[in-house]
Formats: C-alpha cells, structure tokens, sequence
C-alpha cells in the first residue's frame, strides 16, 4: 500500500453512540505541523478505503490520536468504528492543510471556533508551545447538541493544566468555552449567536472580535463556515491560506455529499 504508512491502533474510546476515538502508533517519519489533516482509513478487498482526517495529537507526542464521527452508513466510519487495539490503520504519507499558525498574521488573541468533530485539530493546536508564545489569549469555543458530545473537555479542563511544560502556559492563557444546542448547560447556543449577540465575549470578559488584534481559526460543519465568513468580513477579516497569511484560515470539517 505506497503512499501509506501501516500503523497499529493501541487504545479505543467511545465517548457516544456517535463519537469516537482511538490512538495509533506513529512511523518516525511522519511529520506535522499542527492542525494539518491527513487521510486515515483501514484496508477493504486489498484497497485504501481512507477519509482526511485531523490529527488530534499534537506534533512532538509518539502516538497519533484521532476523533472520528460514527456515520452508520458511511463507506469508512461504519467500519472504523468497530476497531480494536492491534488493528492495522493506513495514514496518508504527507499531511496537509491551511489550519496552521503560520497562516494567521501575528495579533493578541487567538480564537480557536470548533463544532463535533472540529475540535480535533484544535487539540494539537492547544498543545503547541508555540500558540502561547505568539499570542497573549487562546480561546477555544466548542459547540455540539448535547454536553456528552463535549469530547476532551476534562483533559483540556483536568490534564492540560496541570501539565509539566504546558500547564503554566495553559492557566494563563487558555480559555475552553464549550456549549451546547440541544439540552441545558452553563452555555448554551450556537456558536455564531454567541459571537453576533456578544454573549460569548460578556462571558469571557475579552472585547467583540476585531481584526486589529483578533485572529480566527474555524473547523466545523458547513453552516458554521459559511455563516461566520460574512461576519468576519464585515468585521475585516480577510481569509487566510497556505503562504498568504491573514486574519483567518478555515477548514471544513466534513463534507456534505
Ligand atoms: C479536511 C477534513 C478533515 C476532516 N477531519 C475529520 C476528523 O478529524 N474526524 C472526523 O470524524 N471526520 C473528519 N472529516 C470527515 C471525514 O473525512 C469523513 O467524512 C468521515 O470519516 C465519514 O466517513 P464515511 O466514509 O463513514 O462517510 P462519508 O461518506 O465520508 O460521509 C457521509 C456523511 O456523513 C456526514 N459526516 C461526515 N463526516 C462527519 C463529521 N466529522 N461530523 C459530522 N458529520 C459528518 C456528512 O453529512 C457526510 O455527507 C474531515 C473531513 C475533511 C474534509
């Protein structure tokens, strides 16, 4: 299988009857930046049956880590999800993606916008000394419908901060703000209401987004996108991309098809 690495999944978590995730063992040779994606599957009737992915892992941790949706009738997830330690995984050879620091033009805050799934490239991104060394806040939001789809938030909550190298860091700037849709919790709400009604910047006591100091990172599902992009704009965001760093980068979560 060229263009493949084989690796072994060492741990499973389900977190819901939707929601899953599992690590695998990393070939020294495959190197990140973080927040790239890279396409992840297993092997069906000798072919790569593979879908992008993101890393949750941050770049410098020995095992991958990934999050993964359960579609009941999806090609690959209605399989993957059903993996067991000691399984093989095929990873894609050369990761990618715009959801890079380095695409962000340097500012004082970090706004981290995530939806499901779209938290895992966040996870690596949180975890990169870097991301505190360029900014002076990182706000990381997560919305799903119901609290139990609030995946990680006691390593980001617990572990994070009390971490050997991370955690000083982590206290002072790290600010997580999940919320839910779906069922009653301390936030509540969709993302983008949230940031349009001001509800999320009363509550973290920092000012509206302002493309002056602000800088934006979204991964989530298509209406998250496609609604924050013109409030963005209208603020003076400008998007992002690989070699032309902006205000904003944005990468999708999932694909409708
Ligand atoms: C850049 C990028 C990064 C991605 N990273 C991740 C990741 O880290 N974790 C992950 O689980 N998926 C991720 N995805 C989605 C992933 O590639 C697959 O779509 C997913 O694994 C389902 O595969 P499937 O073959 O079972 O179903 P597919 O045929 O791929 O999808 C079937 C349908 O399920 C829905 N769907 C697919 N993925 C999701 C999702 N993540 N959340 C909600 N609904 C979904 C969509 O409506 C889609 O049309 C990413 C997609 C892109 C484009």
């Amino acid at each position: 299988m060229s263009g493949y690495y084989q690796e072994t999944v060492l741990d499973v978590r389900h977190w819901t009857n939707t929601l899953f995730s599992f690590t695998t063992t990393r070939n020294p040779s495959f190197r990140y930046e973080n927040g790239q994606f890279a396409m992840m599957g297993i092997e069906v009737e000798g072919k790569p049956l593979v879908r992008a992915y993101s890393m949750v892992s941050p770049n410098y941790d020995e095992a991958l880590e990934w999050f993964s949706i359960k579609v009941p009738d999806g090609p690959l997830t209605s399989r993957l999800q059903d993996i067991q330690v000691g399984d093989p995984v095929l990873v894609s050879k050369k990761p990618v993606g715009t959801l890079i620091i380095d695409n962000l033009r340097p500012g004082r805050r970090l706004y981290l916008l995530s939806t499901g799934t779209g938290l895992a490239p966040f996870m690596s991104i949180i975890r990169d000394p870097d991301t505190y060394e360029r900014f002076e806040k990182i706000v990381l939001v997560h919305g799903c419908r119901f609290v139990a789809e609030l995946a990680y938030a006691d390593r980001i909550t617990k572990e994070l901060p009390q971490d050997e190298y991370l955690g000083e860091m982590i206290r002072e700037k790290l600010i997580y703000y999940p919320t839910v849709t779906r069922e009653p919790f301390e936030h509540r709400g969709r993302v983008t209401d949230l940031i349009t009604g001001g509800r999320l910047f009363d509550d973290i006591d920092l000012p509206p987004l302002n493309a002056d100091n602000d800088r934006v990172m979204l991964c989530g599902n298509p209406d998250l996108l496609a609604d924050m992009k013109p409030i963005l704009e209208e603020r003076g965001f400008s998007e992002g991309s690989n070699n032309h760093p902006a205000e904003y980068i944005i990468e999708k979560a999932f694909v409708e098809r």
